[in-house]
């Protein structure tokens, strides 16, 4: 599968990328000249547990291109064999969970969330050894870069000073060069990953999107979504979502998530406090208060978020309109995606009734949500909640059987799928079965799984 539209973006051809020299590229056969690629270093928190040695096991970066609008993004391929960081690992990787790195990439950035994406999967002919043997695929991934908080963690572990503030500068420079002029550099990075990391968590709160392996080698510092592993968007309400087959506490779960970043925030504060003040106690004081603030920034957004997509003009005169809507479709269990469109269509008057049942609780709030709305326009009002809530999203149930086709060699469901999900915000007929939730004996008893 080749992403055409992001090829464009990188100012690759497209021709070429098909020929045979471009697919050699694609999986790593051949290097590009004047390439050298690198297996990148990297520490990390999985679950909670510090590894001190993890590493790409099984991707190398290629190198870094500019692409049309001057930005330099990383090309990386992923399933392309061992390297030293490969402990017990193949270094390989399977065609379904390439693909569902392709879509997930394609469904965030069409939802306009900061992403990595996939430049292509390609099939590798090759047939790998999992719990069953499966066809093996190359990705081949775009990044901002691949500098993760982990990427922090393995430079202060070595005890490099001199190393950690490269790192440091060199982060600043490539992803916040305006924050690079703010005194200290290490307290700059830690602020504006804050800051971009609680602008990304509560996007991804705020259309259901579930990580599932927030560990810190899975989370970068320059605010863009990476490695989709156990990955899905959640379909009936409930905080406690989580899909993935080994998340047994549930510390990935959708409502854990926000403060999943914060604690993976601090992992990064350790890792800088000796560059952040000379005196330690100083040092915890200000990363302390960019955790804090880090904080009050994701419910900012998370709360301006949520009015947007009620449709509800800032700032609300009543407090309590978004948690008691949360407190209403948790109860309810209402799919999340549908709830948005159905008020939005109800105020337009196409649809009589919403898809959250018309409970006591329900139509009380539903009073106070229609006085919160200003009256003049509620047509234009109902255009502007259907831009912050999607028609479309990744459901699970279309995404398996993508993934199941793909690894039986029939891309075209992928292609559909992923057609529909880079527009949207956008109803169109004939695209129903795409806006309905799965049955709910699929969602009771699906499982994701780490795509190694
Ligand atoms: P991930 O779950 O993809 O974030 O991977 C966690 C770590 O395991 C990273 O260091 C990966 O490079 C490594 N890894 C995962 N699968 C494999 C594999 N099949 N071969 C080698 N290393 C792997
Ligand atoms: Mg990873």
């Amino acid at each position: 599968m080749l992403n055409e539209p992001l090829a464009l973006d990188l100012g690759i051809d497209i021709d070429w990328l098909r020929s045979p020299a471009g697919i050699a590229m694609l999986v790593g056969n051949e290097i590009p000249p004047g390439a050298a690629p690198v297996a990148q270093a990297y520490a990390g928190h999985q679950f909670g547990g510090y590894s001190p040695r993890l590493g790409d096991g099984r991707a190398l970066l290629l190198g870094e291109v500019l692409d049309v609008h001057g930005c330099r993004r990383d090309l990386h391929l992923k399933g392309s064999g061992r390297t030293p960081f490969a402990r017990g690992g193949d270094g390989k990787a399977a065609v379904g969970p390439m693909i569902r790195e392709y879509v997930i990439g394609e469904a965030l950035h069409g939802l306009g969330i900061p992403t990595t994406r996939a430049l292509a999967v390609v099939a590798t002919g090759e047939i790998i050894r999992r719990e069953q043997p499966l066809p093996g695929a190359v990705l081949t991934r775009v990044a901002a870069s691949h500098l993760r908080v982990g990427t922090c963690q393995y430079a202060a572990a070595l005890d490099d000073r001199a190393g950690l503030e490269r790192l440091t500068d060199y982060t600043l420079a490539r992803h916040y060069p305006d924050a690079a002029r703010d005194g200290v550099p290490a307290l700059a990075l830690l602020r504006a990953v804050a800051k971009a990391q609680a602008s990304l968590i509560a996007q991804w709160m705020l259309v259901g999107f579930v990580h599932g392996v927030m560990n810190t080698d899975n989370m970068t510092l320059s605010g863009e979504s990476i490695d989709f592993g156990p990955c899905a968007f959640m379909d009936a309400f409930d905080p406690a979502t989580v899909f993935s087959s080994i998340d047994h506490q549930g510390r990935y779960a959708y409502g854990n998530q926000p403060a999943i970043g914060q604690w993976n925030l601090a992992r990064l504060a350790e890792a800088l406090l000796p560059l952040i003040d000379e005196q330690q106690e100083r040092a915890i004081e200000l990363a302390t208060a960019t955790l804090h603030d880090y904080v009050d920034i994701y419910n900012a957004h998370w709360q301006a978020g949520m009015l947007a997509k009620l449709g509800i003009a800032m700032p609300s005169t009543d407090a309590t309109i978004v948690d008691d809507f949360i407190e209403i479709i948790t109860a309810q269990r209402t799919d999340f995606t549908a709830s948005f469109r159905s008020l939005a269509d109800s105020i337009r008057g196409t649809a009589p009734s919403t898809t959250i049942d018309d409970t006591p609780a329900f139509a009380a709030w539903s009073r106070r949500w229609r006085a919160a709305l200003s009256p003049t326009d509620l047509a234009s009002i109902a255009d502007a909640m259907d831009r912050r809530s999607p028609a479309y999203v990744a459901r699970n149930h279309l995404v398996e059987a993508a993934l199941e086709a793909a690894t039986a060699g029939d891309l075209s469901s992928t292609e559909r799928l992923v057609d529909v999900l880079r527009d949207p915000f956008t109803s169109r007929p004939g695209l129903e079965t795409f806006a309905q939730p799965a049955p709910r004996e699929f969602t009771d008893r699906y499982q994701t799984f780490c795509g190694t």
